[in-house]
């Protein structure tokens, strides 16, 4: 069967038709905007092309939202709203099948870690479906007399933005906490894989969630994204994408005076020590950096090694990668599929050209597929934790090595960075693994682990990697803000209960 045909078909199972369209107010919709090619990273070739949903299309997923948050929170119960959104997870695990194909075919990522996305997704809807009548405020003893509470209540229209990497997965991520917080959303998903979100949307529709309370923008960030946050409606932006486009969207957020969350890139630490299990550290920075082709925000993209093991363990990586299956993200055996998009494989070429040029000691895959975007797991080596592939984000599997000789400089190599998303350390000395822990900047660390997350545990980063939390109570808290209410209570006679003389 051709690719084209695959895709349509998928599509279908899904209830879409295969020209991709904006999801509004529970209508499917086509834009107006210029022509967005879908290209299928495997075989190179055009799957389909929409049109951009534009600032026409983005002002109506913002009334739409507006209209049916009112819906969501005045005719259901907190209970009802969760008893929906179970009804959701059931209907995407229902169709994971097809929805995990789809990513497989439109970002490049195998079908096998698509199914483990897809089923997060599911696990996010029925994790927040859980906190739906569990928010709640609390009462505060003022000195003043009056009766005092919070109310936790949503924001109204939330707009988020989300990546091409995991497309399916950002979009459960942010879409879950925000309608179990109670709000509507308007979500632009990458122009460049825009369907399993529409996808996801439409079956929780049919799992009872009102049309519109999710609006779905297929297009560019320039045009709808743009005009999605400068809508009067919208209350909050959510971010998951690269740096530079974060500060954009912060800024145009900053012109409404609107707050952000902004998750953004990293250069995340993989710290081995000479006292780490070897085998489940290579084994481990192997994962941290090539599964989903090192396009993952948290990729171990700096390998800091201690001096004894230094040659041991890129021995033993050099031996794993030339076992990893590389391939089509179609083929149930495959472990790595192609680079995202061709301007990702360009950027991944520019940066290993330099690092040749700069003299880096190169260590590489002895082949890769001879179509498609494929760039053969790498290995840098020589080059200081100040050079351009140390610093900055590739987004590809592309590992730096760096040597260090005790804790103090293994932690300031892991801080001499603009980022601050995550961290790991290997070893079995459980004090060390508490001082790096404690010492590291990353909003998730792991001790002899790499890439482990769940819905219930707070994600995010600081300094360029963003800020502010998703998943877990703090995703809730990013989507809801406090009331305080003052009743003004009759005087509170101080009586003194128990026994007076
Ligand atoms: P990107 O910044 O190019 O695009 C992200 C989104 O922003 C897309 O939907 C895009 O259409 C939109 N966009 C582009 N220009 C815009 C504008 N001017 N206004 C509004 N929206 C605009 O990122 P990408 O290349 O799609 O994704 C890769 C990046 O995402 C990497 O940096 C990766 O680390 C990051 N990422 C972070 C996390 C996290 O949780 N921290 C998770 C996944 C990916």
């Amino acid at each position: 069967m051709t690719r084209t045909r695959i895709f349509t078909d998928t599509m279908a199972e899904l209830g879409l038709n295969a020209r991709i369209q904006s999801l509004i107010g529970g209508v499917l919709m086509d834009g107006q905007g210029e022509d967005i090619p879908l290209i299928d990273p495997y075989t190179e070739e055009e799957l389909t092309r929409y049109a951009d949903a534009g600032a026409a299309l983005a002002a109506r997923a913002c009334d739409a939202a507006a209209r049916a948050q009112r819906v969501w929170m005045g005719d259901f119960t907190a209970a009802g709203r969760g008893q929906v959104m179970q009804e959701a997870a059931r209907a995407i695990t229902a169709h994971a099948e097809s929805l995990a194909r789809l990513d497989a075919l439109i970002a490049g990522k195998p079908i096998r870690d698509c199914r483990v996305e897809i089923a997060k997704v599911a696990e996010m809807f029925a994790y927040y479906a859980g906190w739906a009548d569990k928010l709640h405020g609390e009462v505060i003893p003022v000195p003043s007399g009056h009766l005092t509470y919070t109310i936790r209540e949503p924001l109204g229209v939330v707009f988020q933005i989300t990546p091409w990497n995991a497309p399916a997965f950002t979009g459960g991520w942010q879409i879950a906490p925000a309608i179990a917080a109670g709000n509507g959303v308007v979500i632009k998903p990458s122009e460049l894989t825009p369907a399993t979100t529409v996808a996801l949307v439409k079956l929780a529709e049919g799992a009872g969630l009102p049309p519109g309370l999710v609006n779905v923008l297929a297009g560019l960030g320039t045009t709808a994204g743009q005009a999605a946050i400068a809508h009067p409606a919208t209350q909050k932006v959510v971010f998951v994408g690269s740096p530079g486009t974060g500060r954009r969207v912060a800024v145009a957020a900053a012109e409404a005076l609107m707050p952000c969350v902004l998750e953004l890139g990293g250069k995340s630490a993989n710290i081995v020590f000479e006292d780490a299990d070897l085998k489940a550290a290579c084994l481990g920075a192997q994962a941290a950096i090539f599964s989903g082709a090192g396009q993952s925000c948290v990729a171990g993209s700096r390998l800091l090694v201690q001096e004894g093991i230094r040659s041991d363990l890129t021995e033993m990586l050099a031996t794993g990668m030339n076992a990893i299956r590389l391939g089509d993200p179609l083929d149930e055996d495959t472990e790595i599929g192609p680079v995202g998009n061709a301007a990702q494989l360009a950027h991944i070429h520019r940066v290993l050209d330099g690092a040749q040029h700069d003299g880096a000691d190169l260590m590489t895959r002895d082949s890769v597929p001879d179509r498609g975007y494929f760039v053969a797991p790498t290995v840098l080596a020589g080059l200081g934790n100040r050079s351009l592939p140390a610093m900055t984000e590739i987004f590809g599997p592309v590992v730096t090595t760096i040597p260090f000789a005790d804790e103090e400089e293994a932690v300031s190599l892991a801080n001499d960075t603009v980022f601050g998303l995550a961290g790991a350390v290997w070893t079995q000395d459980v004090g060390r693994a508490h001082r790096m822990a404690a010492s590291v900047r990353a909003g998730t660390f792991w001790v002899n682990s790499y890439k482990a997350i769940h819905v219930s545990v707070p994600f995010g980063g600081s300094g360029q990697s963003g800020y502010g939390r998703s998943s877990g109570l703090d995703a809730l808290m990013e989507y809801t803000a406090p009331k305080a209410v003052w009743l003004d209570a009759a005087p509170v006679p101080r009586i003194a209960f128990g026994y007076t003389s």
